[in-house]
C-alpha cells in the first residue's frame, strides 16, 4: 500500500489531521514535521503515474497551475524568504509536490556554510518529535494556509 494513498483515504474518511483544501487535481496537506515552518505538501489525486511527463497536457498544466498557487498560499500565509520545490518520489511514487517555506539559517551550519537544500539538514533533525506542531499550532497554520488558498482559487 501507498503511503500517500493512504493519506488520501483518511482525508476522504475524515480522519486527517493535516487536510487543508481539496483542488481539482489534488489534496493540500500541512507536513507532519515542521522544522521549516510551513511545510506543505500537495498530492495528486491519482496513483496511476509517477512522472509529471505521463500526465496528458492539459492535466500536467493544471497540476502545475495548482502547485503553484498551493506554493504561493503557503508564501502568503508562512512569510519565508524563499519557497523550495520538489518533486521526488523514489520512497513513495505517488505524484506529489514538498513546499518548503525556507527562511535564512533554517539549516544552522549544515550545507554550504548553512546554504543548500532542505536534505542537507540531518533526517533524525528533520523528522525529530520536536518538530511536529502541537494542535493548537496545527490548527492555527491550517488557518492560515486555507484562508490564502480560499483567497486565491475562488
Ligand atoms: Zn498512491
Amino acid at each position: 500500500m501507498c503511503l500517500i494513498c493512504d493519506r488520501i483515504e483518511m482525508i476522504k474518511n475524515g480522519t486527517n489531521p493535516y487536510f487543508v483544501k481539496e483542488l481539482k487535481t489534488g489534496y493540500v496537506v500541512v507536513g507532519d514535521n515542521q522544522h521549516f515552518y510551513g511545510y506543505t505538501l500537495f498530492l495528486y489525486k491519482n496513483h496511476d503515474h509517477t512522472e509529471l511527463f505521463q500526465l496528458d497536457m492539459e492535466e500536467r498544466t493544471l497540476f502545475m497551475q495548482e502547485m503553484s498557487v498551493v506554493a504561493e498560499a503557503a508564501a502568503r500565509a508562512f512569510k519565508p524568504d524563499k519557497m523550495n520545490y520538489e518533486l521526488l518520489g523514489m520512497g513513495d511514487a505517488h505524484l506529489h509536490w514538498h513546499l518548503y517555506p525556507r527562511r535564512n539559517g533554517d539549516i544552522g551550519d549544515y550545507g554550504n556554510h548553512g546554504r543548500g537544500p532542505v536534505w542537507w539538514y540531518p533526517m533524525e533533525k528533520m523528522y525529530s518529535d520536536e518538530s511536529r506542531p502541537d494542535e493548537a499550532s496545527l490548527e492555527d497554520m491550517k488557518n492560515k494556509l486555507l484562508k490564502e488558498l480560499d483567497a486565491l482559487t475562488i
